[in-house]
């Protein structure tokens, strides 16, 4: 395996995020709350272009792929024909000593140093094998454990003004089943044909018991998820078609493929007819970035038996009628966002001696396409003048504070491609000088050249 090229630790990537407004703890006056984070000034940005560039992938350039955004709040039927009521769950333990709460397949996991897998385990075996192993408590190393017991993920709410189990709804654990529900609704507005898409990006909602890992596992996060409607005997066809398209798209957003891989999934949901994930090397080591699977024609053809509606598709040239395939590709937004920020951080040794550190987003990512930097306080009118131009056209940063070598690297560590610096020249000559982030090194253009130089190396 190639050495990982990244020095992100994830203790560095969260005060790098703190400090530079990228992301901040949820709630952090009242002490925090478990897994949750929320996104400053530049974080926000960052996230919204990742979205955009997914957006722009997976519908705008993806011929027969319609968008939706559905509501969080489903009926519950919903759930229960998706299988989510009944199984949506992961096995916990409870340590009766510390009160901690662990997942069983977790503690496998890291007891066996990644050599067990636990996916392919039942609960049976799980159980055989912490106590077999007297696997103990991480936190206060006793071996005291409850049985294991499934813990369901979604959360619960209830509609209305009292509390009646009847009223219990639930906030979506996957934005999949909107798409899903809504198959019928896009194919006919759409007048779409077998083979097409539906693709949405939007919250879903988890609770999880394990450790975050910063925003790795949260309980509030994004999901984008397209769903790629098919002809059975297409459908494995499309299924690696999807994992190439997944790929690509992360290479293309300036990942190393050294840090990549796929992984097959060894026990496939009851559904499935194929399943793998793409893994990244995380800080935490190696872990699921997005997931692809073949889910056959299962999601229509529980929502039609248990909506009682018809789910089929009828063919207008052969006049067929049938339940489509399904191929699913799902990637967290908030988690790729951490593997967005954990490729791009860097720190690099100067000449004089000093570190910076650097983040180098492909630049369609990055919060501000470029910073406008006046040399001195006095020139100042001419840099707004630019500012208030490009701003028209991109997110620009502004900074007229402390040394020109300090302003560098501010912007450096939010990963803005472009210093622009405003010197006496410039009133004279209308001309500026461009900073590269990535090479530094600097070159004088024309003010009027300006916004197409930067637009042009922004684009995805
Ligand atoms: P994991 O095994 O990590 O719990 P999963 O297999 O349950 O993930 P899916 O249900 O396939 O994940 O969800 C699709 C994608 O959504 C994942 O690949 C991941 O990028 C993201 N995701 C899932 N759960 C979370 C979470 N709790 N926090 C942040 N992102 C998540």
């Amino acid at each position: 395996m190639e050495e990982k090229k990244s020095c992100a630790t994830m203790e560095k990537l969260v005060n790098l995020c703190k400090s530079r407004g990228i992301i901040f703890p949820g709630s952090e006056i009242y002490g925090g709350m478990g897994n949750t984070w929320d996104y400053g000034p530049v974080g926000v940005e960052i996230k919204n272009n990742i979205k955009r560039a997914w957006w722009k992938r997976f519908v705008q350039e993806s011929a027969n792929s319609f968008g939706v955004d559905a509501a969080i709040l489903m009926n519950p039927r919903v759930w229960e024909a998706s299988g989510h009521t009944a199984s949506f769950s992961d096995p916990k333990m409870d340590c009766k000593e510390c009160k901690m709460r662990a997942r069983a397949d977790n503690l496998i996991e890291a007891h066996s140093k990644g050599a067990v897998n636990p996916d392919a385990m039942s609960q049976e075996e799980m159980q055989e094998y912490i106590n077999e192993h007297q696997v103990r408590c991480p936190n206060c190393g006793n071996f005291n454990w409850t049985p294991i017991r499934n813990f369901n993920l979604m959360f619960q709410t209830s509609r209305g003004v009292t509390d009646e189990s009847t009223n219990v709804i639930y906030l979506r654990p996957e934005t999949a089943q909107g798409e899903f529900v809504n198959f019928l609704n896009v194919q006919r507005t759409a007048r779409a044909k077998v083979p097409f898409g539906i693709a949405q990006i939007g919250k879903a909602f988890r609770n999880e018991i394990t450790p975050g890992n910063f925003i790795f596992r949260t309980i509030e996060f994004e999901q984008m998820e397209h769903q790629w409607f098919c002809k059975e005997g297409t459908d494995q066809e499309y299924y690696a078609d999807f994992k190439e398209k997944a790929w690509n798209f992360l290479l293309d957003l300036g990942f190393d493929q050294n840090h990549l891989r796929f992984k097959d999934h060894d026990k496939l949901a009851l559904y499935a007819k194929s399943a793998c994930d793409i893994q990244y090397l995380f800080p935490i080591g190696w872990s699921e970035l997005n997931g692809i699977h073949n889910r056959t024609n299962y999601d229509l053809s529980r929502h039609e038996e248990y909506s009682g509606k018809n789910m089929m598709y009828l063919d207008p040239v052969t006049n067929e009628k049938y339940t489509p395939y399904v191929i699913e590709y799902s990637i967290g937004a908030d988690r790729l966002m951490l593997a967005v920020l954990s490729e791009a951080y860097d720190e690099e040794k100067l000449e004089g001696g000093d570190t910076r550190v650097v983040m180098h987003f492909h630049p369609s990512i990055a919060a501000y396409k470029c910073a406008i930097l006046p040399l001195q306080k006095n020139l100042g009118d001419k840099a707004k003048e630019i500012y208030n131009e490009l701003k028209k056209y991109f997110m620009v940063s502004y900074d007229e504070a402390g040394s020109i070598g300090k302003r560098y690297r501010r912007q450096d560590e939010i990963g803005t491609p472009y210093c622009v610096t405003i010197d006496f020249d410039t009133l004279e000559d209308n001309t500026v000088t461009v900073r590269d982030r990535d090479t530094m090194e600097q070159v004088r253009i024309k003010v009027a050249d300006l916004k197409n130089f930067i637009l042009d190396k922004i684009a995805f």
